[in-house]
Parts: structure tokens; C-alpha cells; sequence
């Protein structure tokens, strides 16, 4: 009669001691990273989840609009800098900030961020509204506006409240779009190396989203914030002749 090894405690412990390891290992892998090479060593970068991301850059690392708690990280360095978009849950969460922030975090955000972020955090925190700079350790952030267009949907992301951000890290320009629709500024955005746009509704559909990237023709396009959206049809309608690569990444495997 064949033995179980559930059944006998010996096998239970050997069963056990072959499936943990894989197990573990699984869990611990670090995230995929793409390559982006800049004048100063290269920029690695780190699809995390939905609007969730990590950049790397000479040895300094920035968490984007991190939520999903320190899980979402794991196999990452600690935060040098953390970009906050706007107030949503997807976007801004104190305690995954709390978990991931550590003792030497800058962060930048919007005002409205800022005025809900524990005192411990805030203090470290450069308030940015649209439009301004700031230097983090070599590290450019502007500022950018990103706000809903039509009609019904002003109240979900109100001009002047929310930010997108573009980086500038070893004289490549990254813009994170935030929640946005395809407002005049992003269009007249210029130079752009790499840019993260959002797609989904209460943001762009794929055509907005695709009409955007062919205005402001950044050189290679990540679609992120895009749950439930046809990224094909969004490759499709960028189209190749405005020389614009389209990145299509996993935003949304479970870590
Ligand atoms: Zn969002």
C-alpha cells in the first residue's frame, strides 16, 4: 500500500522542506527591471502595480506614488526620494509611507498630500504645486499640472490640486503623467525620454491616451494606470511613425 508522506509526520517535514524554499524564493524576487541608459550611469526602472513605481538611478532610489505596503517592495532598496501624485487610495497611502519610508526619505507632493501626511513625514516633505522645481540630491522634479477635462469628470482630479512629475536624472527627462486627461501642458511637454501615461477611466481612454503620446512624442512610452485597457488598440493607434516606442510592461502581476 503506498505511503502518504502527508500522512506520517517524517514526510510532512521533508514535503514541507521542499516546497518552502521554492515558495520563498518566489516571494522574494526582486521585481523586473527595464534599462534606460543616461549620460551617468543607467536608470533602472520598476513597473510595482497599477500607478505604483521605483526608479534607480547612482545608487539613489525613488518610489512613485508607493501603496501596497512594504511588500510591494521587497527586493528593493529603501527610498532616497518618494513622489506622491495625489490624494487617491491608489496612489497615496500613509501606511504604506509609514512602512517604506525609513529615517532619511525626502518626499515631494501636492499640498493636499502634504496636509494629510503625519508629522514625522511631513517635515521631510517639499510641498510642490504645479510648475515648481526642486533638486533632490541631482535629481530633478518638476512639477506638472494633471487634471480632468471633461465636464463630468472635474471633480475627480480638479485643476491645480494633483501633480505629474517630470524627473530629470543624468540628462534624461521621465514624465509620470499622475491622473490625468490629455490637458494642453502635457501635450506641449517637449524632450520627453521616457513617459509613464495613465490610462482608464476616470483618466484617458486608450485613444486620448494615444492622441497625447503622438502630440507631445516622447521617445519611449510605458502605458501604466491602465487596469482593463487595450494596450494593443493604444500601440496600434501611437502608431510607428512618429518614433515613439511603446513599452507594454506588467503592471499588475501579483509579487
Ligand atoms: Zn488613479
Amino acid at each position: 500500500m503506498p505511503i502518504n508522506p502527508l500522512h506520517s509526520p517524517l514526510g510532512l517535514i521533508l514535503t514541507l522542506g521542499l516546497l518552502l524554499p521554492a515558495a520563498l524564493t518566489a516571494q522574494d524576487k526582486a521585481p523586473v527591471s527595464d534599462s534606460i541608459p543616461s549620460q551617468n550611469g543607467d536608470i533602472s526602472i520598476y513597473p510595482i502595480n497599477h500607478a505604483t513605481m521605483a526608479l534607480a538611478w547612482k545608487g539613489q532610489t525613488v518610489y512613485i506614488d508607493p501603496v501596497g505596503g512594504a511588500a510591494a517592495f521587497k527586493g528593493l532598496p529603501a527610498p532616497d526620494l518618494i513622489l506622491i501624485t495625489h490624494i487617491h487610495p491608489d496612489h497615496f497611502s500613509v501606511q504604506t509611507l509609514n512602512a517604506v519610508a525609513g529615517d532619511k526619505a525626502r518626499l515631494a507632493a501636492p499640498p493636499s498630500v502634504v496636509a494629510k501626511l503625519p508629522s514625522n513625514l511631513a517635515a521631510r516633505a517639499a510641498t510642490m504645486t504645479n510648475g515648481q522645481s526642486e533638486d533632490f540630491q541631482g535629481i530633478g522634479v518638476e512639477a506638472v499640472p494633471a487634471y480632468n477635462l471633461t465636464a463630468a469628470r472635474l471633480s475627480n482630479h480638479p485643476k491645480g490640486r494633483d501633480d505629474g512629475y517630470v524627473l530629470t536624472m543624468g540628462g534624461k527627462r521621465i514624465y509620470v503623467s499622475g491622473d490625468t486627461e490629455d490637458v494642453p501642458e502635457m501635450l506641449a511637454l517637449k524632450n520627453i525620454d521616457v513617459a509613464f501615461v495613465c490610462m482608464n477611466q476616470p483618466t484617458m481612454n486608450v485613444d486620448q491616451a494615444a492622441r497625447a503620446v503622438r502630440a507631445f512624442k516622447p521617445k519611449i512610452v510605458y502605458p501604466y494606470h491602465y487596469r482593463g485597457s487595450d494596450l494593443e488598440r493604444f500601440k496600434t493607434l501611437v502608431g510607428a511613425d512618429q518614433g515613439v516606442e511603446v513599452r507594454i510592461r506588467d503592471w499588475y502581476a501579483t509579487r
